[in-house]
C-alpha cells in the first residue's frame, strides 16, 4: 500500500475557526475567515503573537477544534486503499500533545494511533503523498506534496493544490 501523510491543523482540524473566536473576544473585533484571505494571522495585529502563544500553550485549546468538512469520510475511504499517517508539527506546540491525540481518537476512531506522528521537521516522513497547508514541508519531502488551501497560502503557486476534502477525494480517484 502506498502511504499518505496528512497534517492536522488547517487540514483536518479548523484551527483558524477556533482561534478567531478567541481573537475576536479578546480584541473586541469581528474578523472573519474571509477577511483573512491571502493573509498570515500575524498580519492582523502587532499584539497577536503573544495572544496566539497563550492560546497555543493552553493544553485544552486543541481538544475541541471543529473537524474540516468531509475529512472524516474521505480519510476513511482513503484508509481502505492507502496507509494513512497523521503528521503534525506538534513540537511547535508541545502543550497540545494530549489534546491532539484525544481529538484524533474522537473524530478519526478508525485510524491506528501507531500511525500518529508528532514531529517537528517533516522531511523525516517517508510517505508517497503529504497533504499539508504549509508548503515549506514539501521542500525536502521525497513524495508528492498536496497543498491544502488555507487563507495564508492562497497566493502560493507551483504546487499541486487541493481546495477541500472533496478535491482530495477527486485527486486520489484519478490515480
Ligand atoms: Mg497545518
Amino acid at each position: 500500500m502506498k502511504r499518505i501523510a496528512i497534517d492536522m491543523d488547517e487540514v483536518m482540524a479548523d484551527f483558524i475557526a477556533k482561534y478567531l473566536l478567541h481573537y475576536n473576544r479578546d480584541f473586541n473585533d469581528n474578523v472573519t475567515h474571509e477577511r483573512l484571505h491571502g493573509m498570515h494571522l500575524r498580519q492582523l495585529n502587532p499584539e497577536l503573537e503573544s495572544h496566539l502563544r497563550k492560546c497555543l500553550d493552553d493544553p485544552s485549546f486543541f481538544g475541541d477544534l471543529p473537524v474540516m468538512p468531509n475529512s472524516q469520510e474521505v480519510v476513511r475511504e482513503l484508509s481502505e486503499r492507502y496507509e494513512i499517517f497523521i503528521t503534525t508539527a506538534a513540537m511547535e506546540v508541545p502543550a497540545s500533545f494530549a489534546a491532539k491525540y484525544n481529538w484524533l481518537k474522537e473524530h478519526f476512531p478508525f485510524l491506528n494511533e501507531m500511525n500518529f506522528v508528532f514531529c517537528g521537521d517533516k522531511s523525516i516522513i517517508d510517505a508517497d503523498y503529504l497533504i499539508d497547508d504549509n508548503s515549506r514541508h514539501f521542500k525536502r519531502f521525497k513524495g508528492q506534496g498536496l497543498l491544502y488551501t488555507a487563507s495564508h497560502n492562497v497566493h502560493e503557486t507551483g504546487f499541486v493544490r487541493v481546495n477541500n476534502w472533496l478535491e482530495v477525494r477527486e485527486y486520489f480517484a484519478g490515480i
